[in-house]
C-alpha cells in the first residue's frame, strides 16, 4: 500500500544506492563522505569538474553496514507486487567490484544470512503464495538468461545454449521452467550459473561483461472470481559499467565494451525519457531494452539500484554511475 502510494508521487521508478565496505574494514564506506538514509555526499577533487561536496539524492541509501536482509526488507512490497499482477524490474548498477552479483545473488560463500535478492524474492513469492492458496491459484516459472554482445543466451537449454537473437528477442522461446518450491528454483540458478561458466571459454570473468537476468514469470488465477492475473519480475545484474581506455584494448575486449557501452546508455535513455514522460521511449535501441520492454513503463515498476566503491581510485567511475542515477531518477 505504502510503495504504491509513493509511486503515485514519484512514478514508477525508483533509484536506491549501496556502498559497498573496503575489504576488511566492515564498517568504512572510504572515499565516500557521508551516508544518510537518503543521500550520499561525496568530495569531488578538481580534476572531475567542480571542485568541493557534492550531494547526491536517492530514495534510499544502504552503506557499508547493511545486511543482506536489509536491503531485501526495502525492496519486499516492489517484489510482492508481481503476486497482483505487475510488472517488475529490478537492475544491480554499477562499475565491476561495486557489489552488483553481491546484491542480487550474494557473496561466493552462501548461508542463510547472505544469500542475496534473487533466492530471497523468490522465497517470499512461494511464502505469499502459500499463504493465498484459498483465494488464488499461482503457477510460478523462471527463466535464466544472458546478454553478450548484444545477443541472448538462454541459460537453461539443456541440450545446447540456444542463441535466440536470430529474429530478434523471443523470450518466449527461452526455456521457462515451472517451479513449486525455493529449492527447484535455487537449482536452476545453479544450473543458469554452471551453464554461464561452461560458455564463457577461454575469457575470464565473463560474468562482468555480460547482462544476466533472472525472470519470474507468475500466473494466478482468482478462485472465486474466476478471474486472471499475471505478473513478471526481470532481476537483472548489469555488466560492469566501467569504460576501457579504447588505446589499450582491442578485438573481442573492445567489442565486448561498446556493446555494454551501447545498451546500458540505451537503458539510461528507456528509463530516463519514462522517467521524463517523454511520449517516445527508444526500447529498439538495444537487446536488452527490447527484452525487458514490456515490464518498462505503463504499469510497470522499476528499480534502478546503483552500487558505490569505497576505495579512492574508483571515484572517477562512481561519479559515471552517480551521473547514470541523476539522469534515470
Ligand atoms: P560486482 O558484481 O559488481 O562486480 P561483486 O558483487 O562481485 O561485485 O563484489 C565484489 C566483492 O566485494 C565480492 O567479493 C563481494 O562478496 C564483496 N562485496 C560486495 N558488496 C559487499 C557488501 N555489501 N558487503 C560485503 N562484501 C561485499
Ligand atoms: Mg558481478
Amino acid at each position: 500500500k505504502l510503495y504504491n502510494q509513493l509511486q503515485d508521487l514519484k512514478g514508477n521508478i525508483r533509484v536506491y544506492c549501496r556502498v559497498r565496505p573496503l575489504f576488511g574494514q566492515p564498517n568504512s564506506a572510504g572515499s565516500v563522505g557521508s551516508i544518510e538514509e537518503g543521500s550520499i555526499s561525496m568530495i569531488i577533487p578538481s580534476k572531475y569538474g567542480k571542485e568541493g561536496r557534492k550531494t547526491f539524492n536517492f530514495n534510499r541509501v544502504f552503506g557499508p553496514t547493511a545486511t543482506q536482509a536489509e536491503v531485501f526488507a526495502d525492496m519486499q512490497p516492489l517484489i510482492r507486487s508481481v503476486l497482483d499482477g505487475y510488472n517488475v524490474c529490478i537492475f544491480a548498477y554499477g562499475q565491476t567490484g561495486s557489489g552488483k552479483t553481491h546484491t542480487m545473488s550474494g557473496p561466493d560463500d552462501l548461508s542463510e544470512e547472505t544469500v542475496g535478492v534473487n533466492y530471497r524474492a523468490l522465497r517470499d513469492l512461494f511464502l505469499l503464495s502459500q499463504q493465498r492458496k484459498d483465494t488464488v491459484a499461482y503457477d510460478i516459472g523462471v527463466q535464466v538468461l544472458e546478454i553478450y554482445n548484444d545477443q541472448v543466451r538462454d541459460l537453461l537449454a539443456t541440450d545446447e545454449i540456444r542463441n535466440s537473437s536470430q529474429n530478434g528477442i523471443n523470450v518466449p522461446d527461452a526455456t521457462l521452467v515451472p517451479v513449486s518450491s525455493t529449492s527447484d528454483a535455487l537449482n536452476l540458478m545453479d544450473l543458469g550459473h554452471k551453464n554461464r561458466a561452461v560458455s564463457a571459454t577461454a575469457m575470464n570473468d565473463r560474468s562482468s561483461r555480460s547482462h544476466s537476468c533472472l525472470t519470474v514469470h507468475v500466473q494466478g488465477r482468482d478462485l472465486t472470481a474466476g478471474s486472471h492475473l499475471r505478473g513478471t519480475m526481470h532481476l537483472v545484474d548489469l555488466a560492469g559499467s566501467e569504460r576501457v581506455d579504447k588505446s589499450e584494448v582491442t578485438g573481442d575486449r573492445l567489442k565486448e565494451a561498446q556493446h555494454i557501452n551501447k545498451s546500458l546508455a540505451a537503458l539510461g535513455d528507456v528509463i530516463s525519457s519514462l522517467a521524463n514522460k517523454q511520449a517516445h521511449v527508444p526500447y529498439r535501441n538495444s537487446r536488452l531494452t527490447q527484452l525487458l520492454q514490456d515490464s518498462l513503463g505503463g504499469q510497470a515498476k522499476t528499480l534502478m539500484f546503483v552500487h558505490i566503491r569505497p576505495e579512492p581510485h574508483a571515484l572517477g567511475e562512481n561519479l559515471s554511475t552517480l551521473k547514470f542515477a541523476e539522469r534515470v531518477s
